[in-house]
């Protein structure tokens, strides 16, 4: 008897799964990518337990027949391509005929489909890869492809699954990215049967990227088009001011097909020429080549393509980038602070406003003139909005809620202080194990879920007889929900926000006592300069 044996198909099946098929996120990548090679207007994606235990996305595309769906499930079988040649004319995401075998090898997979409403559709029912059960079924024209208990037989590498909310975010963040590029379909998401969010069709990635960027990074974008005999290249990129430390979003597409790119990536960073002092820019760029340009061939989950020369991608690419933000003396590099300095200048003098380090205010009064700190004004606004006596607090609900994950001490905590929280314009709920849901901030303030994960873990963290005083609450939203230092104001922001400030009871002190704003006066210049 040898040693060696050969593997039997089922073993193999597993091995190649194991490439294409990683997580939750990965059987909705390959689902959608079939919807949207199957030319669907609509598409439903349906989870519960982020995506470990169902997986169903519903799409009203082309359908198949019931040959198609007892082939579909077939390694290697694929409608997309049938010779070597058509590899390099690739427009559509599929093409090498694996992903419905690799989900089925690994989970309990459904299929109803039908690609002709004068007929009955098809039903299959596919266990660990084997056929269990293929009827007729009625069903309008289209496909749903339902996932039970993804790696129900690879015990193993369903315990090192992440949580619930993890999965979760990482299908949320697949789905935005889905439908950036795609604003003429509509796109819904439903999570443990409640639905996270619909998207009607509209006309723009534009109207898209809104959504799902805060409004001061989506109001800081550089729109551009460029287009050379190889590529259209449009998109947008942050302007350099308005960068932050945390990106929200970088995405490239190669003919909407969702990709890193590291020659773009860097082209990018390139183009800047060194105006983002080691922050980031938030950028959407879009690339529309004939696919001979492209291989798409280089990665088993098709996250990277290869440009067929990178050396004039990146040339064009970050002289593009210069162009848009305007940069035209590439070796001298302003100093930022200065940099920014000027376009506010030239934006607040109508005004008599002037944004300092783009953290203080100059605004001159008849009796000299008054420097505000725009975080600590922003805190007092806040304070005294969610603190208000007589009237509950005015809130904004989240179109996308963020969802956070606490430890189960955290949890503990927060089951406590949810009801204060309401009160002060935070409302939440519990979404599984440990995780809560947040859905509506206070008016006025601007919490990020960045800032919102940060104010959730400090909170969790903190003495529990603090967290009971209301004050110290308010305190707490109001400092993480303020307006940061270093963020540029518009001449209306800023505007508003004094304003704001002057409405207050008590404008004169942030909630922790600093001072809001300093006055100097006439009398004082003339001191100091001796006149
Ligand atoms: P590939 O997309 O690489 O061809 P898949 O395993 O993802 O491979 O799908 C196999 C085939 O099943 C596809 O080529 C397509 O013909 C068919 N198919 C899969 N999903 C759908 C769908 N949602 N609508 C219509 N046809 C589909
Ligand atoms: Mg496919």
């Amino acid at each position: 008897m040898s040693k060696i044996k050969i593997l039997q198909d089922e073993v193999v099946r597993k091995i190649a799964a194991g490439e294409v098929i990683i997580r939750p996120v990965s059987v909705v990548k390959e689902l959608i990518e079939n919807s949207l090679d199957a030319q669907a207007q609509k598409i439903l994606i349906e989870l519960k337990g982020g995506g470990k235990d169902l997986i169903k996305v519903i799409d009203d595309g082309e359908g198949m027949s019931r040959e198609d769906v007892r082939l579909a499930i077939a390694r290697h079988a694929t409608s997309k391509i049938t010779s070597v040649d058509d590899l390099l004319k690739i427009r559509t995401y599929g093409f090498r005929g694996e992903a419905l075998a690799s989900i089925a090898a690994v989970s309990r997979l459904k299929i109803e489909s039908n690609n002709d409403e004068r007929f009955a559709g098809t039903y299959i029912f596919v266990e660990g890869g084997e056929i269990k059960e293929i009827k007729e079924i009625s069903r309008a024209r289209g496909t749903t492809v339902t996932v039970e208990t993804l790696f129900f037989n690879l015990p193993v590498r369903r315990a090192f699954l992440k949580s619930d909310s993890y999965e979760l975010k990482l299908i949320v963040e697949l789905i935005t990215i889905f439908a950036i590029a795609y604003p003429q379909l509509h796109f819904t998401l439903i999570s443990e049967g409640k639905e996270l969010f619909t998207l009607p069709k509209t006309q723009s990635y534009k109207d898209r990227l809104k959504l799902f960027l805060e409004k001061s990074t989506f109001n800081g974008l550089l729109e551009f088009a460029y287009s050379n005999p190889m590529f259209s290249f449009w998109g947008v990129i942050s302007r350099p001011e308005v960068a932050k430390n945390h990106f929200e979003i970088q995405q490239i597409y190669f003919n909407l097909r969702p990709v890193k790119n590291r020659v773009v990536t860097k082209a990018i960073y390139d183009g800047y020429a060194g105006r983002l002092m080691g922050r980031n820019p938030t950028f959407v760029v879009f690339f529309e080549t004939n696919p001979e340009n492209l291989d798409v061939n280089i990665h088993p989950t098709k996250t990277e393509v290869r440009f067929i020369d990178e050396k004039f991608l990146f040339d064009f690419v970050s002289e593009a980038i210069k162009k848009t933000l305007g940069i035209t003396n590439y070796r001298e590099i302003p100093e930022s602070v200065f940099y920014q300095n000027l376009i506010n200048f030239e934006e607040n003098r109508q005004l008599g406003f002037w944004q300092l380090h783009g953290t203080y205010i100059f605004a001159q009064i008849p009796s000299g003139y008054c420097i505000i700190d725009q975080h600590a004004a922003s805190e007092r606004i806040i304070y005294e909005e969610i603190l208000k006596k007589d009237e509950p607090v005015r809130t904004q609900g989240l179109l996308f809620p963020v969802i956070l994950e606490l430890s189960p001490d955290e949890f503990v905590v927060y089951e406590e202080i949810k009801d204060i929280l309401k009160n002060l314009g935070i409302e939440s709920k519990a979404f599984g194990n440990f995780s809560i849901v947040i859905e509506t901030i206070p008016v006025n303030s601007n919490l990020s879920k960045q800032d919102l994960k940060e104010l959730f873990r400090e909170l969790t963290q903190s003495d529990y007889k603090t967290l009971t005083y209301k004050e110290e609450l308010a305190r707490r939203i109001a400092c993480k929900g303020a307006i940061k230092a270093n963020q540029v104001l518009t001449q209306q922001e800023i505007e508003s926000l004094i304003n704001k400030l002057f409405a207050c009871n008590d404008p004169y002190f942030c909630p922790h006592g600093r001072p809001t704003i300093i006055k100097i006066s006439r009398e004082e210049l003339e001191r100091k300069f001796g006149r």
